[in-house]
């Protein structure tokens, strides 16, 4: 671990830092899973692939990771501000199925999504509904720190009392008055002190269908409320990399920092990672723009925009080729090239392999040789080590392949 220096990019610091687990050589990771009402798409692609570098990098490098990946499957809202219906129970009203229908159905398709994208399965693989006495004692504590208020059966977070003795806002650097005077105009606001509060346990209606006793009376837990329990629950209250897509960023990630606080009195996690969003034809993907993509539809071929079947490694390589912090476009032309790519890569892994080179065998390298394969290889290093950039990684495996390609010419030849 010693030759390795990591650095990966805080979004709480904004900067690049040293990676420095709390616990060495342990590493607690916990990444927010899917919602589970639809197929998984280009959207759950590219975290799952880039957390699970992360995850199979540090492995690699010798940590023992502890990785937590949840599954959300009660308490999303269609609507913003606590408002709206459960994502869920919604689509079982529709498919006229049991709401554990249809999370279990779209659970099994997200894993065998993420197997065909050759994603390690996370250690913990935890469900919102699993936790829900867990999370009551959490909204317990935040009632008990005074940082809540209870209103016809719901509890909502006070931003501005925690404001008082915390600093909300601090990981996506939006201000408070801004906040503020931003959801003025809002309505629908009802039972909120402030428009910027947010849900931690709601009332549900008699109509509603997935709900549970506490002490408020029968409800839901707010999205928000699982991720902190389930995260210190296998992790503790303070662990070290906290993952997820840029779009979770704000509120979600803000409110578990603000209830993680509120609980325990510290910052839930000490490195928050953010992976950039996925672009098609340089639009933002949406259901109403008609470029919502699914994993199925990429494998088979089978969308309006797509002019031919990608294989699943073809999109996991695509998403490696850029840096999980920039953005990255979809395009029939840009994957192509990805599957060119990836296929050079693994016909020159195959040449190698069969080489069966032992140091006495006619394969002789000099020293200059031996020389340029490895620095090919630590800069390939290098780049993982800095901030997990396997684009460049990828850019120094194909000097690599290049080099050998023309130490060993003769044998490379007789080989293939
Ligand atoms: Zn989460």
């Amino acid at each position: 671990m010693k030759a390795h220096q990591l650095k990966l990019y805080n979004t709480l610091s904004r900067q690049k830092e040293d990676f420095a687990p709390i616990n060495p050589p342990f590493v607690g990771m916990y990444v927010c899973g899917p919602t589970v009402y639809g197929d998984a798409h280009l959207g759950h692609g590219r975290p799952a692939i880039t957390f699970d570098t992360v995850n199979r990098y540090l492995t690699h490098l010798g940590y023992r990771v502890r990785y937590v990946r949840n599954i959300t499957d009660v308490g999303h809202l269609t609507g913003d501000a606590d408002e709206g219906e459960d994502k869920i129970a919604k689509k079982a009203k529709l498919e006229q199925l049991e709401p554990m229908e249809v999370a279990q159905q779209y659970t099994d398709t997200y894993h065998r999504d993420m197997a065909l994208l050759n994603t390690w399965k996370p250690s913990i693989e935890p469900r919102a509904t699993g936790h829900i006495p867990e999370q009551i004692a959490l909204v317990e504590a935040i009632l008990n720190e005074g940082l809540a208020y209870v209103v016809n059966g719901s509890v909502y977070f006070d931003v501005l009392a925690y404001n008082k003795r915390y600093t909300y806002g601090k990981l996506s650097g939006r201000v408070l008055d801004d906040l503020m005077t931003g959801s003025r105009d809002l309505d629908g606001q009802g039972e909120k002190r402030n428009a910027v509060d947010f849900a931690l346990w709601k009332n549900a209606s008699s109509e509603h269908l997935m709900k549970w006793p506490s002490p408020w009376g029968l409800g839901f837990p707010g999205w928000h409320l699982e991720c902190t329990a389930m995260s210190s629950k296998y992790l503790g209250t303070q662990f070290d990399i906290h993952g997820g897509g840029m779009d979770l960023l704000f509120p979600h990630h803000e409110c578990e920092i603000a209830q993680g606080n509120a609980c325990n009195h510290r910052d839930p996690a000490k490195y928050w990672m953010h992976n950039n969003m996925i672009t098609i034809n340089g639009q933002k993907m949406g259901k109403s723009l008609g470029n919502f993509i699914t994993l199925q539809e990429l494998f088979t071929g089978k969308h309006p925009l797509l002019e031919q079947a990608y294989s699943p490694m073809t999109i996991r390589y695509f998403i490696l080729t850029a840096q999980y912090r920039s953005t990255l476009d979809f395009s029939n032309d840009a994957l192509r090239a990805a599957q060119k790519g990836y296929k050079k890569i693994i016909n020159g892994l195959r040449i190698v392999r069969s080489m069966d080179y032992t140091p006495n065998s006619e394969i002789a390298l000099d020293g200059e040789q031996v020389q340029q394969v490895e620095a090919s290889i630590t800069a390939a290093y290098r780049a993982m080590d800095d901030d997990f950039n396997t684009a460049m990684a990828i850019g120094h495996l194909f000097n690599l392949l290049k080099k050998i390609n023309s130490i060993f010419t003769g044998q490379l030849q007789s080989a293939s």
